[in-house]
């Protein structure tokens, strides 16, 4: 399971820290999902809740993720759009490769193509 790894890494890279700064305990952790990372958020969540358990040091730790909005850029009039997901689907959609979002809010047309937003980014981590 692909979340499950990436969990496991943040785990991981949460330890380390953990080492370097000689802290005891990791409160919050505050990561940043891309919209085009593919990865699904409860997933990730969960296998994070599950990990933790094991480690005295991550144990208490309360992750919050957030998610910017998809940003576009359009193949016809070069113009950049942020996007965001209408509904839970459009994310699902935009993940199995259908076209979301229908059309560029500029020139209408629906050559949009996604700009970054792959990935997952460690922003904040809260220790003692
Ligand atoms: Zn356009």
């Amino acid at each position: 399971m692909h979340e499950l790894s990436l969990a496991q890494s943040l785990i991981d890279q949460l330890l380390e820290l953990a080492r370097e700064h000689q802290a005891e305990r990791i409160n919050r952790v505050l990561v940043t999902l891309g919209p085009f990372s593919g990865i699904v958020r409860d997933s990730f969540e969960f296998g994070f809740n599950v990990l933790k358990e094991s480690h005295d040091v991550t144990r208490k730790a309360v992750l919050e993720l957030e998610t910017p909005d998809p940003v576009y850029v359009c193949l016809d009039c070069e113009k950049v759009a942020v996007i965001p997901f209408a509904t839970p689907n459009d994310q699902m959609e935009t993940r199995s490769g259908y076209p979301y979002p229908k059309k560029c809010p500029w020139c209408c047309l629906t050559r949009l193509s996604p700009k970054g937003g792959t990935e997952l980014i460690l922003n904040q981590v809260e220790m003692e």
